[in-house]
């Protein structure tokens, strides 16, 4: 054996032991558990336990109890969680309950993410919406609120997730709003600077809870995914799916427009997660390349890559 071999060998058995000592550590060995060790505000992560702990029946993180899932490709039940993007940073335990008792705990640090800033200084006639619109308001906020609460529990995604159109996101996700000296409710999605007319497409299959126009956001589609997963598409030119109808990945349901308080044409992309605003951008890679399970030990299979 080389040098290097030696090495390598050393470093292997190394990683066995911290990966067997602190299950919290990215998985490194086959039936070691896959989950990052630090995660930020606004992502979306999987953790795949240990083959052993197949049967198993929630996980609960940061106040929110999410089902064991199945993929294709994927060798067993593993979890999509989410951290809201004004998530305290520390470190949470997320336990894990086995079906008929007993449970396993697992550790993850939510690291401090830093979101940009916008001050802005308006007429306040701009800023505070005029007395008779304030019921339609609250009552469209209820509607939203009422389906992100009651995501389906069944999975309708298969595999993985689809950008909603080849725009480049603006990076604005988390962004906080001062307005007049007074923070505003900060940016719950990622916004998509295109041309006036560009197909949307569904971020995954699921169902279309909602397809109409609301006084901040325009012409809205909201879509149930499943698994407490909701994405919703802002500020349309046109509906091209109604309520009650099921989308499959891919499929164009809407073009992209300035309808609603726009002040040019672009899609605001949002994603909750049981409620919890996650990063729409955190989606795409998490299940790219299902099968082979040596890549299970690609820290991209976490999901997790912070450029
Ligand atoms: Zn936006």
């Amino acid at each position: 054996m080389t040098i290097a071999g030696m090495v390598r060998a050393l470093v292997a058995v190394m990683t066995a032991t911290i990966a067997t000592a602190a299950p919290a550590a990215s998985g490194g060995t086959s039936g070691a558990p896959v989950l990052p060790a630090t995660v930020r505000p606004g992502d979306v992560f999987v953790l795949r336990p240990a083959p052993g702990l197949s049967a198993l029946e929630s996980a609960r993180f940061c106040g929110k109890v999410y089902p064991p899932l199945s993929a294709p490709g994927e060798p067993g039940p593993f979890f999509l969680l989410g951290v809201d993007l004004e998530a305290a940073p520390g470190r949470e335990a997320i336990v894990v309950g086995r079906t008929g008792g007993g449970e396993e705990r697992f550790v993850v640090s939510i690291v401090k993410r830093f979101f940009p800033e916008e001050r802005l200084a308006l007429p306040p006639a701009m800023v505070t919406p005029p007395q008779e619109l304030a019921e339609r308001i609250a009552r469209e906020q209820a509607l939203a609120a009422d389906i992100y609460r009651t995501a389906g529990a069944a999975k309708l995604w298969d595999r993985g997730f689809t950008p909603a159109l080849e725009q480049k996101a603006a990076g604005n996700f988390g962004r906080r709003r001062i307005l007049n000296g007074i923070p505003r409710s900060p940016h719950a999605g990622q916004d998509y600077t295109a041309p006036a007319g560009t197909p949307v497409k569904a971020i995954a299959g699921g169902t279309v809870r909602y397809a109409g126009d609301l006084y901040y956001s325009g012409l809205t589609l909201f879509v149930d995914h499943g698994a407490g997963l909701v994405s919703v598409y802002m500020h349309l030119e046109k509906l091209l799916a109604a309520a009650g109808e099921t989308v499959t990945a891919g499929q164009i349901i809407g073009r992209v427009g300035s309808t609603g308080r726009a002040t040019g044409a672009h899609l605001h992309l949002g994603v909750r997660l049981f409620e919890q605003r996650v990063d729409p951008e955190r989606l795409w890679g998490l299940f790219r390349n299902p099968a082979p399970s040596s890549h299970l030990n690609s820290p991209r299979e976490t999901g997790i890559s912070h450029p």
